[in-house]
């Protein structure tokens, strides 16, 4: 198994490039997808939000209200710190059953915008950091997600900066072009760089 990684400033085109590579034959396991189920209803992990956090942390529904949670642990470094003890256990137990579940020969990839950020570079094979200018992904956060500028700004500047990112990447994949250019250097990274290992494992050279 080839383990990629697949990382990226917030709006610097991560799913679509995810998606991308998913279509060529690579394995996604969506780091964003598996935080949400771990907190789905009949979790573990969200009755232990509730005995710490409490009923306000929850919507009517009995669904975890994510905003006022997110206000909750915001400003307050312990209430994160215990947010994060309940639920990165969970991450990581389920993380670890997607991956080992993909074939052998198979290039897994890890869509993680936070490889950066938490050191997490030793744990692929390979690292593909999506790089877009700063002014490019505001912008697209803006018109495609409806972002305020300020939260867009606030976002941007709370992640990892771009020489941060450069320094983790194996494979820096330039996205300030057009999704044309970006699914033709996703094809080329896809023919160059992980589908040879694909066909070296079907032969049994790796
Ligand atoms: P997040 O960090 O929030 O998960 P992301 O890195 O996964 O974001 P995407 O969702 O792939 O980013 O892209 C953000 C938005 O920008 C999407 O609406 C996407 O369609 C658009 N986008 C991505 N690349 C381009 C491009 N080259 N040209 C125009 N729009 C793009």
């Amino acid at each position: 198994m080839l383990r990629v990684g697949l990382t990226g400033g917030i709006g610097s085109g991560k799913s679509t490039v995810a998606k991308a590579l998913s279509a060529l034959g690579a394995v996604v396991v969506d780091a964003d997808a598996v935080a949400r189920e771990v907190v789905e209803p009949g979790m573990p992990a969200l009755s232990a939000i509730r005995e710490r956090f409490g009923d306000a942390v929850f919507d009517p529904e009995g669904a975890l209200d994510r905003p006022a949670l997110g206000r909750v642990v915001f400003t307050d470094p312990s209430a994160l710190a215990d947010l994060e003890g309940i639920t990165h256990p969970a991450i990581w137990k389920r993380t670890a059953e997607l991956m080992n579940a993909v074939p052998a020969n198979a290039v897994v990839v890890h869509d993680m915008p936070l490889i950066v950020e938490k050191d997490m570079g030793a744990d692929y094979h390979l690292v593909i950091v999506v790089g877009t200018d700063e002014e490019e992904r505001l912008a697209r956060l803006v018109r495609e997600r409806g972002m305020t500028p300020e939260d867009a700004q606030s976002r941007i500047d709370a992640q990892a900066d771009d020489e941060a990112r450069r320094a983790a990447a194996d494979i820096w994949l330039d996205n300030n072009g057009s999704l044309e250019r970006l699914d033709a250097e996703v094809r080329r990274i896809w023919a160059e760089r992980l589908e040879p290992f694909n066909e070296n494992l079907i032969h049994g050279i790796r």
